[in-house]
């Protein structure tokens, strides 16, 4: 079998959603700055002025066959399609797909600059449309082919982002998803160092009002999306201590490897997780090398596909680091359910993108009861639902 092309294509919906989206946003680095400061709520899909249905349009990218099989993986963005079909369509064209070692290896050599950031974001989506072309070549699901299933399904967390971070509505909110069966839920702080005192106790009121509406037994974590410092994470942790949080999510920025290492040896009694915007093998052997992370997050549709994610895990288990990939849907599925539980012992899973990625899915993936079920399907079981499309055009990349 040869591959003899990609394609790509924008597929429009009218999503007649009637729940809550973007009611708030997280905190981000760049906050520090007014203009960025005063921004509003912007994901998943900008609802200011909309009301539903929205109006809603994603990618999807096909890599055909010879043989009449495609691989699909979708939704991806503009740019990771344009540097697929102008970088690295030499490196995938005319190969053999079941070849995923050998085409990952071709892509990244020819992308070198590539290394992080969006390169290695497409380079991650052609491997994943190629794992899905193996197991429909092959009559398999994904996660048997990487050696599961290790477990019947995977345990998920309520992860919150989009969601008001107001205390009271958080509080009601956390309630909610633990009488839907979640035994652990993320929340995102809204507040950093540029917030002050004031900031804090406001972080600290989020964080207390979380732990009272789910009670003693169930796992609450906030992520800070790299807009912490150091000191200011380890004033959080001393406030925090009482309400017991399992992990304080990407205190620092990324690039501060040794911040990350400082906070996990002084932090006590709350993980530090960190690793979404990490790439490949080689950047989290840094993180692992640091002793930089109790918990590493790097994301299968990010960090280098499934190929990498299955020597990434190899690596963290060998530092005893457990691997909680971020968000990943239909990717994450797969690879939990073929990881031994202690290497990856739960996914995250993101309600409002989940319920956004869903749209255009003819089998949608949703938790149930706290627990989501890998795809039996062959492939990772990403399959278009016709009757959503009210539109579809070949994306024009030149
Ligand atoms: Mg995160």
């Amino acid at each position: 079998m040869k591959i003899t092309g990609i394609r790509f294509e924008r597929v429009f919906a009218k999503w007649a959603f009637e729940g809550p989206l973007a009611e708030d946003r997280l905190l981000r680095p760049v906050d520090i700055y007014e203009d960025f400061r005063a921004e509003g709520p912007y994901f998943p899909v900008r609802t200011a002025g909309q009301k539903p249905p929205y109006e809603v349009q994603s990618i999807f990218m096909w890599v055909d066959t010879d043989e009449g099989l495609s691989g699909l993986f979708g939704a991806i963005s503009e740019e990771e399609a344009r540097i697929i079909a102008g970088q690295l369509a030499p490196a995938i064209l005319g190969e053999n797909p079941h070849a995923v070692e050998r085409i990952w290896d071709r892509m990244y050599r020819l992308a070198i600059h590539g290394r992080k950031g969006q390169t290695m974001q497409a380079i991650s989506k052609v491997d994943l449309a190629l794992w899905d072309l193996k197991g429909k070549a092959l009559g398999v699901p994904v996660y048997v082919l990487l050696g599961g299933p290790t477990r019947e399904k995977n345990r998920a967390y309520a992860s919150m982002l989009g969601f008001s971070a107001e205390p009271a509505r958080a509080a009601e909110r956390a309630a909610e998803v633990v009488a839907q069966g979640f035994t652990a839920t993320k929340w995102f702080v809204r507040y950093g160092p540029a917030d002050g005192e004031a900031g804090a106790r406001k972080n600290l009121d989020l964080i207390r009002a979380v732990r009272e509406a789910v009670g003693p037994d169930v796992e609450i974590m906030f992520d800070a999306w790299s807009s912490w410092s150091v000191p200011y994470t380890l004033r959080m942790a001393e406030l925090a201590a009482p309400y017991r949080p399992w992990w304080f999510e990407e205190p620092v920025l990324a690039d501060r490897i040794g911040e990350y290492a400082l906070l996990r040896r002084s932090v006590r009694g709350v993980a530090i997780a960190g690793g979404e915007h990490e790439y490949t093998r080689w950047g989290i052997k840094q993180l692992l090398e640091a002793g930089a992370v109790d918990i590493l997050q790097a994301d299968p549709t990010w960090a280098g596909g499934l190929t990498e994610m299955k020597k990434i895990c190899a690596l963290a288990s060998a530092y005893g680091v457990p691997v909680i990939p971020h968000h990943g849907s239909f990717a994450s599925a797969h690879l939990i359910a073929s990881e031994d539980i202690t290497t990856c012992p739960i996914q995250e899973w993101l309600l409002q993108a989940g319920w956004r990625e869903n749209v255009f899915l003819k089998h949608k993936l949703l938790p149930e009861g706290g627990y989501i079920v890998p795809p039996n399907r062959p492939g990772l079981g990403i399959e278009l639902d016709e009757a959503v499309i009210t539109r579809r055009e070949a994306l024009a990349l030149s």
